[in-house]
């Protein structure tokens, strides 16, 4: 059943807050690094950037996010230096999916935004290595901690 598929350009992958949690790395210091200095200055004491209610522009629907994460959305990810040309391929892919709130996207996708080829995105997110939590979206259904904010699906 839970047989290791291997992912093609259309596998939609996401950033797994599981593997964070499997690896015990804290996202939230990681997600810092990501931000714009001024970002970066604002939130010096981030353990204290509260749970804000983000609404989303496209269905108005209102999520509870992450202070340092909606900064990231608001701010730094609008600045043109936040994916470049000489960004590392896996930084941008990373960003890219802090910069749509963490929505599945397929190494075709990815390739529209951040201008690399999908080949090698899928070369690079496709393999055994996990880059920063990238790992292949697997449909669960409001399961995983990205999903209390869908409280009715369970
Ligand atoms: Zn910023």
């Amino acid at each position: 059943m839970s047989k290791w598929q291997k992912p093609t350009l259309e596998t939609k992958f996401h950033i797994d807050f599981d593997w964070w949690e499997e690896e015990g790395r804290d996202f939230r210091v990681h997600l810092l690094s990501h931000l714009c200095p001024e970002c970066r200055a604002q939130y010096k004491n981030f353990q204290e950037a509260e749970m804000i209610d983000w609404v989303d522009a496209d269905t108005a629907e209102v999520t509870r996010v992450d202070g340092l994460w909606h900064s990231l959305r608001t701010c730094c990810s609008l600045k043109p230096d936040f994916i470049q040309e000489t960004t590392p391929l896996t930084t941008a892919i990373f960003r890219a999916f802090l910069e749509n709130g963490n929505t599945p996207l397929s190494p075709l996708e990815l390739q529209a935004r951040i201008r690399r080829s999908a080949e090698t995105i899928l070369r690079t997110i496709g393999g055994f290595r996990i880059y920063n939590g990238i790992r292949p979206w697997i449909n669960k259904k409001a399961q995983g901690p990205q999903a209390p904010n869908q409280g009715s699906t369970r």
